[in-house]
C-alpha cells in the first residue's frame, strides 16, 4: 500500500536515541522493546510500523524492501556490500568512533598484523589504502579479549568513552571513522511511496536540525 511505512530499527542504543526523533515527527511506538518480545511494533499512526531487528540486518531488510526505511549505524553501512538503498540523512545519534586499538606500545608496523574485528570489509579497506596486508580474524563480539589471549595483535571496534578499552588494558591507536546513525531508504519505496517516504525523511531532517535527539 502506497501510504504505509515500515521502519527497520535495532533494539538498544539506536532505538533509544531514535525515539525522540520519531516522537518529533509524530510517531510513537505502542510497545517498549525492553519489555515486549514483539518484533513488529504498532505506532500511534496506523499506517506506520516498526520492525525490530539486529543492527547488522537493517540494511538487508531495507535493500530488499521488507522495510521502506531504516535506522542504521554508519559502521554497519560501511560494512554492507549490497545495493538498493539511499542514505539521505545523518541522524547524529549513537555517535562514536571506529578505532584501531591494542595493547600499549603494540606493534602497528609489522608486515602481517593479525586484527580481530567484526568489521572485516572496512578493516581490509582501511589497511589496503595504506598498502598494508593484514590477517583479519572475524569475531562477533568481545573483540577486546582477542589481544589479551594472543588471538590477535590489534582490534578494530567502536569506541565511545574508551572505558571498555581501558578496563581491558588496551588503548586507541588509530581513528578509522566517525560513526553515527543514518536514515536509509529503499530505492523502490522512494519511487513507489514517494509522498510518504519524502515527508518522513523531511520531518526526520527537521527533528535532527531542531536537536530533538
Ligand atoms: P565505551 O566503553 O564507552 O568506549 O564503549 C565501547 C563499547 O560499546 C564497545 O563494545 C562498542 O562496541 C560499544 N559501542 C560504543 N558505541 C557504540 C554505538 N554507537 N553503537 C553500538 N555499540 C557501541
Amino acid at each position: 500500500m502506497a501510504d504505509t511505512l515500515t521502519i527497520a530499527v535495532s533494539k538498544g542504543r539506536i532505538f533509544k536515541d531514535a525515539l525522540p526523533l520519531l516522537a518529533a515527527t509524530g510517531v510513537v511506538p505502542q510497545d517498549d522493546p525492553a519489555t515486549s518480545r514483539k518484533l513488529i511494533l504498532d505506532t500511534n499512526v496506523a499506517a506506520i510500523k516498526l520492525v525490530l531487528i539486529r543492527a547488522s540486518d537493517v540494511p538487508t531488510y531495507v535493500a530488499y524492501g521488507a522495510a521502506d526505511v531504516g535506522i542504521a549505524g554508519k559502521d554497519v553501512l560501511m560494512e554492507y556490500e549490497g545495493n538498493g538503498i539511499y542514505e539521505p540523512l545523518d541522524l547524529n545519534i549513537a555517535r562514536c568512533r571506529l578505532m584501531l586499538a591494542g595493547p600499549p606500545r603494540a606493534r602497528t608496523a609489522d608486515t602481517r598484523l593479525r586484527i580481530a574485528t567484526k568489521y572485516v570489509h572496512t578493516t581490509r579497506r582501511y589497511f589496503a589504502e595504506q598498502g598494508k596486508q593484514v590477517e583479519i580474524i572475524k569475531l562477533y563480539g568481545s573483540m577486546e579479549l582477542a589481544p589479551l589471549v594472543k588471538l590477535a595483535d590489534l582490534i578494530v571496534d567502536l569506541v565511545d568513552t574508551g572505558n571498555t578499552l581501558r578496563a581491558n588494558g588496551l588503548e586507541p591507536l588509530e581513528h578509522i571513522a566517525d560513526i553515527s546513525s543514518r536514515l536509509i531508504v529503499n530505492k523502490a519505496s522512494m519511487k513507489m511511496k514517494h509522498g510518504v517516504v519524502k515527508s518522513f525523511v523531511q520531518r526526520m531532517g527537521e527533528a535532527v536540525q531542531h536537536g530533538q535527539a
